[in-house]
């Protein structure tokens, strides 16, 4: 094959999707699991709808938003504007945390607003978060909301994380935002940028990732799991013994997996890299719950260490069709690294009861109960990362290999980008193709996998 791409998720079917609108037919795709998804999966239990925790659609993007309009129907998905919130000092105060004190406790206001104004300015360029926000936003923010909640989502000290990855992530404040959301509930939450979003109206977030997949004519071999990769006789082993040679190599897989299943020349010595790429894994406990409204939001930022988890979030808000009439239902996100201290299943039990103390729901109410763990979820942008991924990938490239979207390029990234990341090697492939002697074949000259 011209293309093998590695992982059906989001990004490996948006480069599929890509390749065959360019009249291009010669590539395949394999996906270890038995549907196309990755992270967009979606599960159904007893009526409910859970998504691999929430999973909303953020556009920014023109080509994105026409690709939504065109592929999924913008009829098939709504538009809902953010309710999303903070909940500190027993308050709950709307997000971004640093234009919506008020309501907290004057003291805590007061270190916030002097925090800012006196903030360090030494730093020139801030190396890490940590000096990052602390210039930005000052000691006192720094202390109520960035320094705990990103210790907890990252599950890592936020001193040794780069600030690169902020970008548009992290909305920019000033003095007049901090004062005027201090003095009076705020009217406006149009800041940052999440503030609307779009989501399926029926089947959770997997609707759009499926209706992605349809539109591929070429099958998705799927029970595919890689084995190994042989970088100098470019091909690539499955676990059922079956093998595929490729001219050029898509992968979307986790970059520290791929590392580690590299056959390669010694020479090149990537695989060691895979130990030393790091990133954090979330458990998520989704609850079906016997009653409407269990909450008015549509996410929850928990900062504060009593809470086991960092953020929670109600599907019944997304869209009434992700549970049963009457019911309500909710996610939470735990984040650790590596092994947490505690075992996964302890902790689970812990949050759930510190959720129904703080949203007063009892067992009894608990229809459904589901678990789930996303081994690879925050990509830790340490300094062994910025200082050494380029060359990785330089590496790679020099053996015809993209390692693209979230986990292959190993970044922070949301759907709207893994599906651009997908496109934009879509075309960039064709392009070179284009400008060297291999014609593009059609479909018809294409041989299809089972
Ligand atoms: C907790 C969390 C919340 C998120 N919330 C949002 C949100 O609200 N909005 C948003 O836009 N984005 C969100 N994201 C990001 C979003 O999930 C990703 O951008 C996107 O799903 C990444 O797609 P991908 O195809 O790059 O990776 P993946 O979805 O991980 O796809 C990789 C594929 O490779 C397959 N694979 C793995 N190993 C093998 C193997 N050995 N052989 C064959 N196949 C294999 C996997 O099964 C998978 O299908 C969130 C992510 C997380 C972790």
């Amino acid at each position: 094959m011209a293309i093998v791409i590695l992982g059906a998720g989001l990004t490996g079917l948006s480069a599929a999707y890509h390749l065959e609108q360019n009249q291009f037919f010669d590539f395949k795709i394999f996906e270890k699991e038995s549907t196309p998804g990755g992270l967009c999966r979606s599960i159904e239990e007893q009526g409910f709808t859970f998504d691999y925790t929430g999973h909303l659609l953020h556009s920014s993007d023109a080509y994105f938003t026409q690709f939504l309009t065109d592929v999924v129907g913008l009829e098939n998905l709504a538009t809902v504007k953010r309710r999303s919130f903070i909940y500190s000092h027993d308050a709950y105060t709307p997000f971004p945390f640093q234009v919506n004190l008020y309501g907290l406790p004057s003291e805590v206001i007061i270190e916030c607003i002097e925090g800012f104004v006196n903030r360090p300015q030494a730093k020139k360029n801030p190396r890490t978060f940590y000096d990052w926000v602390l210039k930005k936003f000052g000691p006192g923010l720094t202390k109520y909301f960035f320094l705990p909640y990103q210790e907890k989502i990252f599950a890592y000290d936020i001193k040794k994380i780069s600030a690169s990855w902020t970008g548009r992530f992290v909305p920019d404040t000033s003095l007049e935002a901090i004062l005027r959301g201090s003095l009076a509930a705020p009217q406006d939450q149009d800041i940052g940028y999440n503030s609307n979003f779009f989501y399926p109206k029926k089947g959770g977030i997997n609707f759009w990732v499926d209706k992605l997949a349809k539109k591929i004519t070429s099958p998705i071999a799927t029970n595919y799991t890689v084995e190994q990769v042989d970088l100098v006789n470019k091909i690539v082993t499955f676990t059922n013994g079956d093998f595929e040679r490729f001219d050029t190599l898509i992968n979307t897989l986790p970059l520290d997996i791929f590392l580690k299943m590299l056959k390669e020349p010694a020479s090149s010595s990537l695989a060691p890299a895979h130990k030393k790429l790091l990133c954090n894994s979330v458990i998520n406990f989704n609850l079906g719950i016997n009653r409407p409204e269990l909450s008015d939001k549509h996410w929850i930022y928990l900062p504060e260490k009593q809470f086991i988890p960092y953020r929670l979030g109600f599907y019944h808000n997304f869209s009434k069709s992700m549970v049963p009439e009457n019911c309500s239902s909710m996610y939470g996100e735990i984040a650790f690294l590596k092994t947490p201290q505690t075992s996964p299943g302890t902790l689970t039990r812990e949050a759930i009861l510190q959720m129904q103390k703080l949203l007063h729901f009892n067992d009894d109410e608990i229809l459904v109960k589901k678990v789930m763990q996303i081994s690879h979820a925050y990509v830790i942008f340490d300094f062994w990362r910025e200082k050494n991924l380029p060359a990785i990938h330089t590496a790679l490239a020099a053996h015809n290999i993209h390692s693209i979207g979230r986990y292959g390029a190993w970044k922070y990234a949301s759907m709207q980008e893994s599906l651009l990341d997908g496109k934009e090697l879509a075309e960039q492939l064709l392009a070179e193709l284009n400008q060297g002697a291999v014609p593009p074949r059609t479909q018809s000259q294409s041989q299809v996998h089972p």
